[in-house]
């Protein structure tokens, strides 16, 4: 592998024409469009992957890829490249408590728990296999090409998937330029995937017709932002590979610092804080930030030798998976007649942990297995779509949950203190948690009343 591959362009192969039609249009080809990009390919469809980014190219992100993504990255063919590419393996987790108590968990059977690296390494390792895989099953990569709308027909959707599934406009394609807006090109497939993060253009369309103008507050509770910068020689965080920092701090909370070490002794710094939270402190992100660095005792003597790299100050939004109360749809809509949302596109971030990556791969693989290119020639029907999303919360609805439920206990002072000063001395708590780094049933111990009380009183 070249040294610093990821600073080298990736080759698109040919330009498809206006106008050409795709068994897929995947919208977005970061890990969750490069995802269903590859699985899309590797099932032999011809598929027209599509970003508005050049690479190389960064993405704001605490660069975790946990252990849920292992799998995929194995299926997709990148494990050995990641692995070949400068990274930090986590082997546990250190969390702190506001009193500024140390607990660290790390998994009994010693296996790793993920890599960290940065996103603009990973992303590229990521969307140069699905277009090498793209291009080999005869299908289209456009790099610069901004998706700017998406295009319906008015053709009845089939039957109706049942209650709460809507009636939604079947999606046909996509248009979109490559930075100059008086020439648009088109494109169509019987389904499109939609991938494009935060702002996707597909879940825009499709969340619009959902909820209207019901989601705009709503759909803020179920956001957090979150800031990163890249430190040299942060103290204590400078080896290839050793636990992941997660510190809950006075001042700042209810957000969370975290320090992940991305390896060659450099760190993603970071703090991230529910949206409807960061509107309760005086200061921004960045501010915020920068009192924990230059403020708080323990984190300014780490920082003291430490040095920025510059140009790494970046934040941006992480669209959450907890519940929606009410919905019948959770999180929230993820498709339409013709459409499947995947990733961010999807609201699909862990709520506790900010991890979204994992989310994002998976859904990718789960939405390419309800789509038959054969079956679905004339459109991708809407009771595919629902069972897709049926499937998708089935899968994630349980951990999403107690995630959720697991930020909102950490909103407490009080709980945080005594939980960790607790799980430090008892090693009942500690288990649980180790193991629900693994588990979903341990997680769910970690949110019932019945055992918190247990551990709080005995
Ligand atoms: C500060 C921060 C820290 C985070 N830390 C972690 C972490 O440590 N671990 C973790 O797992 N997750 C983390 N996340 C979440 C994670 O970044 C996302 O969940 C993940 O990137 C989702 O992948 P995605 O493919 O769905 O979307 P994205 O990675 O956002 O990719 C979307 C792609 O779509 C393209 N696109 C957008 N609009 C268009 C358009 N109109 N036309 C064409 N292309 C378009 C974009 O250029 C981009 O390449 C963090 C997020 C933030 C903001």
């Amino acid at each position: 592998m070249a040294d610093r591959f990821w600073e080298q362009p990736v080759e698109s192969g040919p330009q498809p024409a206006s106008g050409s039609r795709f068994d897929v249009i995947v919208v977005g080809g970061g890990p969750g469009g490069a995802a269903a990009a590859g699985y899309a390919a590797l099932a032999g469809q011809r598929v027209l992957l599509l970003d508005k980014a050049v690479w190389p190219r960064d993405k704001t992100c605490g660069d975790a890829v946990g252990g849920k993504s292992l799998s995929h990255v194995e299926e997709l063919g990148v494990r050995s490249r990641i692995e070949a590419s400068p990274h930090f393996s986590i082997t546990g987790v250190l969390f702190s408590s506001p009193r500024g108590d140390e607990l660290r968990v790390s998994r009994s059977d010693g296996q790793l728990s993920g890599y960290v690296l940065p996103r603009r390494q990973f992303d590229h390792i990521m969307f140069q296999r699905a277009a090498e895989l793209v291009l080999q099953g005869g299908g289209a990569v456009m790099q610069g090409f901004a998706v700017r709308e998406v295009l319906f027909d008015n053709a009845a959707n089939g039957p109706d998937p049942g209650p709460g599934m809507g009636d939604l406009r079947r999606v046909i394609g996509v248009a979109g330029d490559t930075g100059d807006r008086t020439r648009s090109l088109s494109f169509s497939a019987p389904l499109t995937i939609g991938a494009g993060g935060v702002r996707c253009p597909v879940a825009t369309a499709v969340v619009q017709e959902t909820y209207d103008g019901r989601m705009v507050d709503r759909e803020k509770l179920h956001y957090s932002a979150a800031f990163r910068q890249y430190w040299r020689n942060v103290e204590g965080a400078t080896a290839d590979s050793g636990p992941v920092e997660f510190h809950y701090i006075d001042g700042v909370l209810p957000g969370y610092f975290w320090i992940f070490p991305v390896g060659g002794g450099v760190c993603n710094v970071g703090f991230g804080i529910a949206l409807r939270d960061l509107e309760l402190h005086d200061r921004k992100l960045r501010g915020l930030q920068e009192y924990i660095i230059n403020e708080v005792p323990r984190f300014r003597d780490r920082f003291a030798q430490a040095e920025l790299v510059a140009g790494s100050s970046r934040g941006w939004q992480l669209p959450l998976g907890s519940p929606r109360p009410g919905e019948k749809l959770q999180p929230r809509r993820a498709f339409g007649a013709g459409a499947m949302l995947v990733g961010d596109a999807a609201s699909l971030v862990d709520p506790f942990t900010g991890e979204g990556i994992g989310n994002a791969l998976l859904s990718a693989k789960l939405a390419l297995g309800h789509f038959d290119p054969e079956e679905h020639a004339r459109g991708f029907p809407l009771e595919a779509g629902a069972r897709y999303q049926r499937a998708l919360w089935k899968r994630l609805g349980y951990e999403l949950r107690n995630s959720y439920k697991i930020q909102r206990l950490s909103r407490r002072r009080w709980l945080l203190n005594w939980f960790i000063g607790k799980a430090r001395r008892k090693a009942e708590l500690r288990r649980v948690l180790t193991e629900s780094l693994m588990s979903r049933e341990a997680q769910a111990s970690l949110t019932s009343p019945f055992f918190l009380l247990r551990q709080l009183l005995f």
